[in-house]
């Protein structure tokens, strides 16, 4: 018997992967496919609202840039993956509630090998879109743990690159499983907070909305929009370090990412955050948030 599906309208989806759209049964790589060999893929989760997808120029600029700081060869032209992103997403008539995950790898190699010089072919594109509701509450919000794993920074490989090695992130979310916890926060190499383990966050202390700086963390396409309707709404932004008695004595938390928009952070490990309810601040911004996602994005054609 197969498992059951998170959500069952997703038995049936076509998959874009290479050049075409295939049943998800057939949606499969080549075990000579980069990241089976050594993770080595770049990726991008994007969101569509109503018929448009959000922040796509943001994801795909971010795509590429991943791509070529891994000096990938071979990269299709934006237009041709913003085609693919359209076609996946009419030909499963998701123009709403949908999640897609946009995996870009070197591609497939000659030869079992971690060494690039093995790929000849270019590039392969996996388009992935799924019927998937925000993963978290907005309301009821989460409960952390820090996690004994750091994020890593600069000087191990750069957080910058959103690529498909994210084993470190991976190991802290098995230890927020494992303690019972929504997501674990991970803090840098010197102890400082720097990112959940697929999310951004965001404090908030005597009206000033606080955020770590992005040396080690992924530099949010949500943590960016938060940090500028803040700055319009007047409300007054750091990004700087946050060691983990900031994070225990703050008024307010929440996490950012585009799967699940602005979700507050409720306890971080066995301290409860503020009044222990989702803050003004949280509920203000998680407003604007929504207004900003309808009035922009990139209607699918
Ligand atoms: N951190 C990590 C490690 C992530 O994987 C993600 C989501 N891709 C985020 C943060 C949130 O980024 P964004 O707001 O661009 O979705």
């Amino acid at each position: 018997m197969p498992h059951p599906l998170p959500d069952s309208r997703n038995a049936d989806i076509q998959v874009w992967v290479g050049d075409g759209l295939v049943h998800r049964d057939d949606a499969k790589v080549s075990v000579f496919d980069s990241v089976v060999q050594g993770g080595d893929a770049v990726w991008e989760g994007l969101r569509v609202y109503d018929g448009k997808v959000a922040a796509l120029d943001a994801h795909l600029d971010r795509l590429f840039a991943s791509a070529h700081a891994m000096a990938f060869a071979g990269i299709p032209e934006r237009a041709w993956v913003r085609d693919a992103l359209f076609q996946t997403l009419k030909a499963n008539g998701m123009l709403t509630d949908t999640h897609v995950r946009l995996t870009l790898t070197r591609g497939p190699k000659t030869s079992s090998s971690m060494n690039p010089a093995f790929n000849v072919y270019g590039c392969t594109l996996i388009v992935l879109a799924e019927w998937k509701p925000p993963i978290y509450d907005g309301r009821d919000g989460v409960r952390l743990i820090t996690s004994a794993i750091r994020r890593n920074g600069p000087q191990f490989v750069d957080s910058k690159i959103h690529h498909n090695n994210l084993i470190n992130n991976i190991l802290a979310k098995i230890q927020a499983n494992v303690a019972g916890f929504d997501a674990a926060l991970m803090l840098d190499d010197r102890g400082f907070a720097s990112e959940a383990n697929g999310t951004n966050v965001f404090f908030a202390k005597r009206g000033v909305l606080l955020t770590p700086t992005a040396d080690s963390c992924l530099p949010g396409i949500t943590r960016a929009t938060v940090l500028t309707l803040a700055r319009g709404a007047g409300i007054p932004t750091q990004e700087r370090n946050i060691s983990l008695t900031e994070v225990y004595t703050c008024d307010e938390a929440f996490m950012t990412g585009t799967m699940g928009e602005l979700t507050p952070i409720l306890e971080v490990d066995g301290r409860g955050i503020g009044s222990g309810v989702r803050g003004d601040m949280t509920e203000r911004l998680q407003a604007l948030y929504a207004e900003h996602v309808a009035d922009t994005g990139t209607p699918i054609t």
